[in-house]
């Protein structure tokens, strides 16, 4: 933890935004800021507000809100302060603060850290194509700076619409500290002077961002690396106020692969998606938390309080973080496997029932297979469709490796088989199957799998199934076993 940090936590309750715009869903790159959020105010006992930027009315969109509210409920980020439970510096909702900002506007021009600008639209387009027409940076040019105050009163008395701009240096340098990426100096030739108030009288996004963040004592921010180059400004804002800075801590892009950020299109990129997709709400929380930071030692399995336990900002990396699919699996799967039976089941019966219709199979016996199988719910279908349905299968499938098994001795093996479980008089039960089988295995003197493999393909029509043989024919019941190990018999004869 750096100086700055230490002085800041020391001195102040830590208080945390999610500053969220209401998109209709919900990014996991926003979920993650929300998460480190989030953390950062529960590690140091402080406060995380929940503050929905709304001023986009263009993009506005139906039952947005609702997205981010049930999101971040189901997500377990309870914010402490919000628009539906108010607080000490509401309202939360930006839309509805929009009448404090040009106080504050006028306050600048008092202090002369902003001005009015009466440029019309035309002069400014006009100015924008004769820069970038000659290759420059489109910068306003700065020319009401230094109206002079008769000048000013005069187009305040006619009512010519304005404008009011930040006033920034015209030469030397910003300098602004970003815990991840340490102190970041700009040149402040290169920054334009911004709009804070626009010609209608409410602010703009940046002004009002400034504002609301100090306005409701917010001391440390997270936000995507985007607003990076914005900080700056920021910067010179809060010092033309006389503000303490807070923290910033910029976190980088989550990517698709190297060169494209994961985005909507892709089918992974929001909370949703992944929902749908069956993954579990503490497992997609554990990756994303893994996305862009790394904890100190060897384990990847968090659950919420043991990420706030945990949590250190200078784990958080400064390179973008690769969305990998397969290791959201793997922590799925992790999540899965401790699932309570009873809860597991809950979880996996509708996707059960979508592949099994018939009637005869004990469904909570598949589910009992299953869970120690199962890494994502939708998967499970797939994996169990065979229980309704022999799949045409090739005999290839009884060619294993390890087991030593080929056509022809599954072939011995299935004909050896059949008898046995034709004459199996006592319950139809793993146990007895078990026990019938293995005395086979024993009288042949042969390996388990040169047995049992056989026996799982021409009951599966399947290399991977959950559970072997035995489990396989307890679930299908003795009628339906003994046709498929008969039709097994009856495929590897003829050879196809
Ligand atoms: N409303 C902004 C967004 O959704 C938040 C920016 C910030 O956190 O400062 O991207």
């Amino acid at each position: 933890m750096s100086n700055s940090e230490n002085k800041n936590l020391q001195t102040k309750r830590v208080r945390t935004r999610f500053a969220p715009s209401p998109t209709g869903y919900m990014h996991i790159g926003n979920l993650r800021t929300a998460l480190f959020t989030y953390i950062i105010a529960k590690k140091y006992g402080g406060d995380f507000i929940l503050r929905i930027e709304d001023t986009d009315r263009e993009r506005y969109i139906e039952g947005a809100t609702d997205v981010i509210y049930n999101t971040l409920r189901q997500t377990g980020l309870i914010w402490d302060e919000g628009p539906d439970i108010g607080g000490p510096v509401g309202p939360y909702v930006q839309s509805e603060r929009m009448g404090l900002f040009k106080q504050y506007a006028l306050e600048l021009v008092e202090k002369g850290e902003a001005y009015y600008c009466f440029c019309s639209k035309e002069r400014l387009e006009e100015l924008r194509a004769v820069q970038e027409a000659s290759g420059m940076a489109t910068m306003y040019d700065r020319h009401c700076r230094n109206l002079s105050k008769e000048e000013i009163e005069k187009n305040l008395a006619d009512g010519v619409p304005y404008v009011i701009r930040q006033k920034i240096p015209t030469e030397g340098e910003v300098t602004f500290h970003d815990e991840l990426y340490g102190d970041i100096t700009v040149d402040c030739a290169t920054l334009d002077d911004q709009i804070l108030i626009k010609a209608d009288g409410m602010p703009t996004y940046n002004f009002a961002n400034v504002v609301d963040d100090h306005l409701m004592g917010i001391t440390h921010v997270v936000r995507g690396n985007e607003y990076l180059s914005s900080a700056p400004k920021y910067n010179l804002l809060y010092k033309a106020f006389g503000w303490d800075v807070p923290m910033y801590i910029h976190v980088e892009h989550i990517m698709k692969d190297k060169q494209h950020k994961l985005s909507k299109r892709d089918g992974d990129a929001s909370f949703e998606d992944l929902m749908q997709k069956g993954y579990l709400t503490e497992a997609v929380m554990n990756y994303i938390a893994l996305l862009g930071w790394a904890p100190k030692g060897e384990n990847e399995i968090f659950t919420l309080p043991e990420l706030i336990a945990e949590f250190d900002i200078h784990g958080l990396s400064k390179s973008p973080a690769i969305f990998d699919p397969l290791k959201l699996r793997a922590i799925n799967g992790v999540y899965v496997r401790k699932l309570s039976p009873q809860k597991f089941e809950e979880y996996a019966m509708p996707y059960i029932k979508q592949a099994v219709t018939r009637t005869d199979v004990n469904l909570h016996e598949v589910a009992a297979l299953l869970q120690p199988r199962t890494e994502v719910f939708t998967e499970i279908p797939a994996q169990i469709a065979f229980l309704d349905a022999l799949p045409d299968y090739d005999i290839a499938l009884y060619t294993h490796k390890k087991m030593k098994t080929n056509p022809e001795n599954s072939l011995t093996a299935l004909k050896e088989i059949l008898p046995v479980l034709e004459n199996l008089d006592e319950p139809w039960t793993q146990e007895n199957l078990h026990s019938a089988l293995f005395a086979l295995i024993e009288k042949l003197g042969v390996k388990n799998g040169l047995i049992l493999w056989p026996l799982r393909v021409a009951v599966s029509g399947m290399a991977f199934t959950p559970g072997g043989g035995i489990e396989l024919c307890a679930l299908l019941g003795k009628q339906d076993s003994l046709a498929r190990i008969r039709y097994g018999i009856e495929k590897l004869s003829a050879g196809a």
